[in-house]
């Protein structure tokens, strides 16, 4: 039987068959009764995988969640409207979500979760910061392929944007964003995480007109969640019980 599971790529019908058939003579389940245990074993076995792989793809730092995220700590953040987004339907509707906000408030962290729940929830995503984005298509092959290499970045669902601080960036790595933001937009939800003020993108994009354009198809359909409370890595300074990360 594990021959045929093989032959016909149920791998994960495999794996569950030896309890199931146990549990089957144990029960004394009907055929259909545990017709339905088999294949729900495939369907859910090759469901996990994909969530699985599609989080390995995602390339989140770390593990983070809504759960593991304590909102009695930034008693300025609208808890209802983060559990609403967890809902998914940013995604559908293809808005961004902008968090704004010192460092240490859990921007990253919110970042993280809303992502993971979208990679559960069936959807494909991507994080990265603005770095790292800038600098992978400055890195493309041969200079006319860093459009081949935005692909990357407008396919994923989702795509966090991570750290748009106060580096300023090059003309040719601010063409890069503006890109993408049109690439994505109406089309792929962003999470944007930034410790700098709209008023800022002109200097941190080195050009007052382009970060304008930007910011127009990037704040159309968004949601912006300014963070305005203390560290949480200071939290954790403070307590002598606690090792300092
Ligand atoms: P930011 O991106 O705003 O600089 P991070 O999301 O990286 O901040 O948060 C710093 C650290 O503190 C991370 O380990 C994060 O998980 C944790 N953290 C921040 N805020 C909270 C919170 N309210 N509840 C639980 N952990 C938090
Ligand atoms: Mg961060």
């Amino acid at each position: 039987m594990s021959d045929l599971c093989k032959g016909l790529g149920l791998t994960q019908l495999e794996l569950a068959l030896p309890p199931l058939l146990d549990a089957a003579r144990q029960q004394q389940w009907t055929y259909e009764v545990f017709l339905d245990h088999a294949l729900q074993a495939e369907v859910q076995g090759r469901q996990e995988r994909a969530r699985q792989r599609r989080l390995r793809a995602a390339k989140l730092p770390g593990n983070k969640t809504l759960a593991g995220f304590e909102f009695g700590f930034q008693p300025t953040l609208n808890e209802r409207l983060i559990w609403e987004l967890a809902d998914g339907n940013f995604i559908t509707t293809a808005t961004n979500v902008v968090l704004l906000g010192p460092p240490g408030v859990g921007k990253t962290h919110l970042a993280c979760a809303l992502s993971a729940q979208a990679v559960a929830s069936g959807a494909s995503a991507l994080f990265t910061t603005l770095s790292q984005f800038v600098e992978d298509l400055g890195h493309a092959p041969h200079p006319s392929l860093w459009r081949q290499r935005l692909r990357r970045y407008v396919t994923p669902r989702v795509l966090v944007l991570d750290e748009i601080g106060y580096t300023r960036l090059t003309t040719e790595q601010a063409h890069f964003v503006f890109e993408l933001v049109t690439a994505r937009y109406e089309k792929g939800a962003m999470v944007l995480t930034s410790n700098t003020s709209f008023a800022e993108w002109g200097t941190l994009l080195g050009n007052e007109v382009l970060a304008t354009a930007l910011l127009d198809r990037l704040l159309h359909h968004a949601e912006v969640i300014t963070i305005n409370g203390p560290s949480y890595r200071m939290k954790d300074r403070a307590s002598p019980n606690k090792l300092a990360d």
